[in-house]
C-alpha cells in the first residue's frame, strides 16, 4: 500500500525538477529572513541566484548541532514567532536542549510523510496503535500520534512508561500496532511474557520503531518475542522527527521522503561528497521547512544512499540501517568500535539476552573495555567451569568482528537496567576527566 503514489513513485527526472524548484524557495527564504544563513552564505560568496538546480546544493555552506545551540533558542527561525505553533526540542546530553519551532505547514508536512511511513507498514483506519514514544518536547509521541490520526487510525496515546499499564491497555483495547524505541519494545516483550496473559490474547501485528539504532538481530529478536513485524522509522527533531524515513514491505533499506528533506552522503572528515553508495556522513536539506529551515545540516548519522528502484515500486532513495553516529563511535586501544557491532554479537548468539553495557576507562594509559552481558536463564547457573566457558566464547565472538577482546562480566538474567526510551548502553569514563 501507497500513502501517495504521485511522489512516492515518481520518476528521478521529475524528483530532481521538484527538488531543485523547492530548493531555490528555501534558499530564498532563508537569506532574506535569516540572518545567521545570509552572513554564511555572503561569507562563501554565494547567493540566491547561484542556485538554480540540486545539484548546485553542493555550493551551500553545512548548517550543524552547533549552529542550533549557537543561536538558542529562536535565532534559526525563518518565520516570525506568530506563525510558529509548536515548539518541540531534543533531549540534548548536555547543557541547553536544541529547540526547533514548526509552522501550520510544517505540521502538515510532518503528518504526511509519518501518513507514507504507516501505510508502507500496511497500517490503515481500520488500526489501532499504541503511541509509547514518549509525548512532550521529544518529537516521537507527538509525531506517531498525528501520524496515526492523519491515516484514520485510532491513536492511544500512552506515552512511555507505567510499563504494567501498557500492557494491560494494549491488551484490553487491542492494539494492532505498538509505536516505541526498539529497546522498549525489548522490555515490552518482557513484560508481555511475564504478565498474565498469553501472547495470542494481544492483537499486535505491527511495531513502528525508531529514535535509535538498532540492528537486525535485534529486529529478529523483538518480532520473535512479540509476534509481530517490525519496521523501521527514522526521524531527527531538528528535520522534523519520526518520519524522514520508513522501510516498505520489502525492508530493503529505509525509503527517505526527498521531495520534503533531501539528503546527501559526505566523508565526516572532510565534508566531500561520497562515491554513490559509500558509507558517510548523512547531511540533510529541508526542502519544504518555513519554520526553522536547515542547510546541509550534518546529522552525524552514518549510512549509504542507494538510488536503484525497489521492487515496492517507490522510486525514493533507500538508506541503510544507520551504523551509529560519528561521535557514538568508541576508539579503544586505537581500534574503532560501534555499539551496534557489539549488540549484533550479542543477538545472535544463544545464550545472552539482547541486553548488555558497555563500559570504558583509561586505568596506567591503557584503555580498558568492559561489555556486561545478560546471561538467559535457562544457561545461567553456579558452575563456574560453564561460566567461564560462556565467556570465553562471547569474549571470542566479539573479539572476531571488531579486533580486540573486551573483559566479559556475565550478569544474572533481568539484571542489567531496561530503557524506556532511548538505551542508554556505553559510559565511557574517560571523557569524563
Ligand atoms: P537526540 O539528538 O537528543 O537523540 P532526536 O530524537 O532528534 O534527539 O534523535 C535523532 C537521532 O536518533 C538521529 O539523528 C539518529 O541518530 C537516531 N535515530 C532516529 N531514528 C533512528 C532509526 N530508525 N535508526 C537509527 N537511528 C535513529
Ligand atoms: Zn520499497
Amino acid at each position: 500500500m501507497i500513502w501517495n503514489e504521485t511522489v512516492e513513485c515518481m520518476d528521478r527526472e521529475e524528483m530532481k525538477k521538484l527538488q531543485s524548484l523547492r530548493l531555490k524557495r528555501v534558499v530564498e527564504r532563508v537569506y532574506h529572513n535569516c540572518e545567521p544563513y545570509r552572513k554564511r552564505m555572503q561569507e562563501a560568496g554565494v547567493t540566491p541566484e547561484d542556485i538554480n538546480s540540486i545539484d548546485d546544493i553542493v555550493k551551500l555552506p553545512f548548517s550543524s548541532k552547533k549552529d542550533l545551540r549557537d543561536y538558542y533558542p529562536f535565532g534559526l527561525l525563518s518565520s516570525p514567532m506568530s506563525e510558529i505553533v509548536r515548539i518541540h526540542a531534543s533531549s540534548g546530553t548536555t547543557g541547553k536542549p536544541i529547540v526547533v519551532g514548526l509552522t501550520r505547514n510544517d505540521l502538515s508536512v510532518w503528518k504526511e510523510v509519518g501518513a507514507r511511513c504507516l501505510t508502507a507498514f500496511g497500517l490503515t483506519n481500520k488500526d489501532i496503535v499504541q503511541v509509547s514514544y514518549g509525548y512532550g518536547l521529544f518529537t516521537g509521541g507527538l509525531g506517531a500520534h498525528d501520524a496515526v490520526q492523519n491515516i484514520g487510525g485510532t491513536v492511544i496515546p500512552m506515552s512511555s512508561g507505567n510499563t504494567q499499564k501498557q500492557i494491560m491497555l494494549m491488551h484490553d483495547l487491542g492494539a494492532n500496532a505498538l509505536a516505541c524505541t526498539p529497546s522498549y519494545a525489548l522490555y515490552l516483550a518482557e513484560a508481555m511474557e511475564a504478565s498474565e496473559y498469553n501472547r495470542d490474547e494481544f492483537k499486535l501485528r505491527v511495531g513502528v520503531f525508531g529514535a535509535e539504532p538498532w540492528t537486525e538481530s535485534m529486529r529478529k529478536e523483538i518480532e520473535q518475542k512479540m509476534g509481530i513485524k517490525a519496521y523501521d522509522i527514522y526521524g531527527l527533531t531538528e528535520i522534523i522527527g519520526p518520519g524522514v524515513g520508513y522501510e516498505c514491505e520489502c525492508q530493503n533499506g529505509t525509503h527517505l521522503n526527498e521531495d520534503h528533506f533531501y539528503p546527501e552522503i559526505v566523508d565526516p572528515e572532510t565534508g566531500e561528497p561520497v562515491e554513490l553508495g559509500q558509507v558517510g556522513e548523512l547531511v540533510f536539506t529541508t526542502l519544504t521547512k518555513e519554520g526553522m529551515p536547515l542547510i546541509r545540516f550534518r546529522t552525524r548519522d552514518l549510512t549509504a544512499l542507494h538510488y536503484e528502484k525497489c521492487s515496492c515500486g517507490r522510486t525514493f532513495v533507500r538508506m541503510d540501517k544507520i551504523m551509529g553516529r560519528c561521535d557514538d563511535m568508541l576508539i579503544i586501544r586505537g581500534v574503532n568500535v560501534f555499539p551496534s557491532q557489539i549488540e549484533a554479537v550479542i543477538c545472535e548468539t544463544e545464550e545472552f539476552e539482547p541486553h548488555f553495557f558497555i563500559t570504558v576507562d583509561r586505568i596506567n594509559n591503557t584503555d580498558t573495555f568492559e561489555v556486561q552481558v545478560e546471561v538467559k536463564e535457562a544457561f545461567y547457573s553456579d558452575d563456574i567451569k560453564s561460566m567461564l566457558e560462556l565467556k570465553k566464547k562471547i569474549a571470542h565472538k566479539i573479539q572476531g568482528v571488531i579486533g580486540i577482546q573486551p573483559d566479559i562480566k556475565l550478569v544474572e538474567p533481568r539484571s542489567l537496567q531496561r530503557s524506556e526510551g532511548k538505551a542508554k548502553r556505553v559510559l565511557d569514563k574517560r571523557v569524563l576527566v
